[in-house]
Formats: structure tokens, C-alpha cells, sequence
């Protein structure tokens, strides 16, 4: 129920509030507790497809050159597709898929793609390093389509959604011909049956010959999606080769983190690599933490507040360079903690440490600012607004601690005073 609520919270905040949360919102795992939602390769997501009668090519998961070039002999035949193993879309464009014609141009390509930064228009500016690949056997390609499933809140049920215009411009399709993606709200007690499979399987041009196939593909991806917990599935493309079989050449699974304690098979899954470190690192210490692109830290206790907070610094001209809610029983170790997370960020100018001590005291508070603060050697401004129990005892502490802190007498002073301090004022 809590988590719930905090998922929509986060959720409101990412879509709605006037802060800028997260330029990369289909990039890396968000952090709320544990993870909000978990991400994984498209390797990982045919093996997951595979188990579930959906055809995909044969491929191998790679970590070096050497190993693309052995699983490329080993997988015979004379076309190879060589592609970047990243937990984000758009790679083709980007350059992080080829297609190679012989064991040596697939060197050359595991050369080329391994460790670069791949770009793409998921990945943000700074792109992600390739680290993993796929070697997979070529396709001979006839016509690309797209499925995809994701649960729908408002008929609370799968919806499936499908076109005939698959591969690598699906966003462009969604914006300007939305009559060509057709969709399908799946019974969840029936579950997809054959005669709407069939259905949406012609609709989207899949030739009599391939419907079986089709099939197989759009109900054991259901059923991967309804057994496996997913948010989100997709394969794109999904194709009709020469010889009339219908294969999955891609695959993109997101998982809901409020199921992942009954999937330990898809948390084993992670690749923290592929999540931003500092959410990593948070998870660690139970903190919610979710990287932002401003220069205004912002410690805070309870969601609700937090969003509160950067929504007032974004109010007054500043930008939160995080959301991070050290939550309800915030000990002196997490408020360290928290302080050395925001710390590591180069771009951060200013700290506003915001708590509403209702259960927790804000002289308990108090001292663990004091102490967290000398500990980190705080070389940026300090601003703290307190309320609640114990309120004039926890002033009292930071004033006498000797430490240049600010104190905010309310949220709106608070949060003039750490934006006037971000700009140096
Ligand atoms: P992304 O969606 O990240 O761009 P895809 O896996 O969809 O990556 O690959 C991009 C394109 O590369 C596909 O639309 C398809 O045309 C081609 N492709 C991918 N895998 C294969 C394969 N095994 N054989 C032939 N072509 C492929
Ligand atoms: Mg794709």
C-alpha cells in the first residue's frame, strides 16, 4: 500500500511538478526503497521469451572481442548481427547494432561497439558504455512489425497494442498515425485467446501461412508478461522472414520492483552497471534517492515533503540536484550517509536539509546534521528548516554547533535563502 502510493507520488512528480525530474526518464532503475523499476538486456529478455514458445534467433551474450568472434564461428551460418547490450532503445540508430558478413568483420564491429559510448535518444547527451554484446545469427528481414504490452491502469487490465509498421521509427508511428497501432485490453481471466490473436495478428498484415507462429509469439508474451511481473514488454522488431517464420529480433522487458521478492530469477537479472551510481549506492542505506540535474541537495524526510521541496526551490529560481528522503526514523549513520551521496555530486552548490519532526525529534535531527556535517567536512552551504517536536531544542543545537548553518524559518525562507546561497548571493 505505502510503496503504491509512493510510486504514484514519484510517479506525479516525474509527469507533473514543475521540477525537471530525470532528462533520461526511460533510463536506469528508480530507486524507492529498493527499485522502482527494474530494466534488463535484450539477451536476457529473449531467454525469458524463449521459455515461453517465442521464437527468437540464436545468440550468444558476450564480454569481449574474442568471446564475439568464438560464439559467432559457433553459431555458424554467414550473417551475424553484432549488437550493444544497454538497458535503453533506439541502439540501431545509434550505431550500437550491425549486421557482419564474416568472422572478421564481426571483430571488427565487437571492436568498434564495445566500449563506446553509445547515444541514442534514450540515453541522454552523455550515452552509456557498451560493455556487454549480443552475437546472433542474421535474419533475412521481409517486413518488420511491433507488439507490445503494458498493464492499463484505467481498464486496469494488459493492454496489448500491435502495428504493421514495426522497427526503428515506432515513436514516429505512435505521434502521427496512431489509427495504425491497434490494441487489445486482454481478459485477464481468459487470458489472450486464439481468435484475438488471430485478429490482431491480421490486422497488422501477418500473412495466413504465419499466423500460428504469430500466435505462439503474442500469447507467450502475455504470458511472460503476466507471469514474470512486467510492466512493460515489447518486442520491436518483431518480423516475417523469407521463409514465411515469424522471429522476435528484439526484446525490452521492465519489471515492477514491488514484485521482485517473488522473482528472484529476474533480479538476478540486474546489471548495476547499467544504474546510476549514486542510486545504487543509496539503495544501500535504504535512502530513496533519485539523481536530478540542478545544484540544490535537498534532504528531506517523507515523500510528500520532499516533493514539496524541490517544488518550492524550482518556485524561487533554484534546482534540486536531487530528490532524497532519508525517511520516517533517520538516524545519525543515514543522514551521513545521505550528506556524502549529495557530496560526490561535482555540480552541487548548496544543501537545503528540510525535516518535519513529527515521531522523530528534531533535536535527534539536529545532532545528526551537526555530526554528519563535520564528518563530510561540508564545503557548501548549509541551510535547515526544522518544525515539529522538540523544534526550539534542535535550533539550539545548530546554533551553538559552531558550523556556518543557515537556518530557515519556514519552507518558503529556507528555500530563498539556499537558492540565494546556490547563486553565491
Ligand atoms: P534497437 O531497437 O535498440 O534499435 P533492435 O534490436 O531493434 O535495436 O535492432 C535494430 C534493427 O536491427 C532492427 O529493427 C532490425 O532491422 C535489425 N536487426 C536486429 N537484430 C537483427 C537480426 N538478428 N537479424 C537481422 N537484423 C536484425
Ligand atoms: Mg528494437
Amino acid at each position: 500500500m505505502l510503496r503504491g502510493i509512493f510510486g504514484a507520488l514519484i510517479r506525479y512528480a516525474r509527469d507533473n511538478i514543475s521540477v525537471k525530474l530525470r532528462p533520461r526518464v526511460n533510463h536506469g532503475a528508480l530507486f524507492v526503497r529498493k527499485i522502482f523499476i527494474m530494466k534488463i538486456h535484450e539477451y536476457q529478455g529473449k531467454e525469458i521469451l524463449r521459455q515461453f514458445g517465442v521464437p527468437t534467433p540464436r545468440g550468444v551474450a558476450c564480454f569481449s572481442v574474442d568471446e564475439a568472434v568464438a560464439a559467432a564461428k559457433q553459431l555458424g551460418g554467414s550473417v551475424w548481427v553484432v549488437k550493444a547490450q544497454i538497458h535503453a532503445g533506439g541502439r540501431g540508430k545509434g550505431g550500437g547494432v550491425k549486421v557482419a558478413k564474416s568472422p572478421e568483420q564481426v571483430r571488427e564491429y565487437a571492436n568498434q561497439i564495445l566500449g563506446m559510448q553509445l547515444v541514442t535518444h534514450q540515453t541522454g547527451p552523455e550515452g552509456q558504455k557498451v560493455r556487454r554484446l549480443l552475437i546472433e545469427e542474421g535474419a533475412q528481414i521481409v517486413k518488420e512489425y511491433y507488439i507490445g504490452m503494458v498493464v492499463d491502469r484505467g481498464t486496469q487490465r494488459v493492454a496489448l497494442m500491435a502495428s504493421s509498421e514495426g522497427g526503428m521509427d515506432i515513436e514516429e508511428v505512435a505521434a502521427h498515425t496512431p489509427e495504425k497501432i491497434h490494441k487489445v485490453w486482454i481478459d485477464p481471466v481468459k487470458g489472450l485467446t486464439d481468435a484475438e490473436s488471430d485478429d490482431v495478428a491480421r490486422k497488422i498484415g501477418i500473412p495466413e501461412v504465419a499466423l500460428a507462429e504469430a500466435r505462439a509469439c503474442l500469447q507467450g508474451l502475455y504470458r511472460a508478461f503476466v507471469e514474470k511481473d512486467a510492466m512493460l514488454a515489447e518486442i520491436n522488431p518483431l518480423v516475417l522472414t523469407g521463409d514465411n517464420h515469424v522471429r522476435a529480433l528484439d526484446a525490452k522487458f521492465n519489471f515492477d520492483s514491488n514484485a521482485l521478492y517473488r522473482r528472484p530469477e529476474i533480479v538476478e537479472y540486474r546489471d548495476l552497471d547499467e544504474e546510476d551510481p549514486a542510486e545504487v549506492e543509496a539503495s544501500k542505506f535504504d535512502l530513496s534517492y533519485i539523481s536530478l540535474d540542478g545544484d540544490i541537495g535537498c534532504l528531506v524526510n517523507g515523500a510528500g515533503l520532499a516533493m514539496a521541496t524541490m517544488d518550492i526551490i524550482k518556485l524561487y529560481g533554484g534546482n534540486p540536484a536531487n530528490f532524497l528522503d532519508v525517511g520516517g526514523g533517520a538516524s545519525k549513520e543515514k543522514v551521513t550517509e545521505a550528506f556524502k551521496l549529495m557530496l560526490k555530486n561535482p555540480k552541487l552548490k548548496a544543501i537545503l536539509v528540510n525535516i518535519f519532526g513529527g515521531i522523530m525529534r528534531c533535536d535527534v535531527i539536529a545532532e545528526g546534521v551537526v555530526a554528519a556535517a563535520r564528518e563530510v567536512h561540508l564545503s557548501v552551504p548549509l541551510v535547515v528548516r526544522l518544525e515539529g517536536t522538540n523544534v526550539e531544542l534542535g535550533k539550539k543545537i545548530l546554533a551553538e554547533s559552531g558550523l556556518p548553518i543557515i537556518s530557515g524559518n519556514d519552507m518558503a525562507d529556507a528555500a530563498q535563502k539556499v537558492v540565494a546561497a546556490a547563486k553565491g548571493k
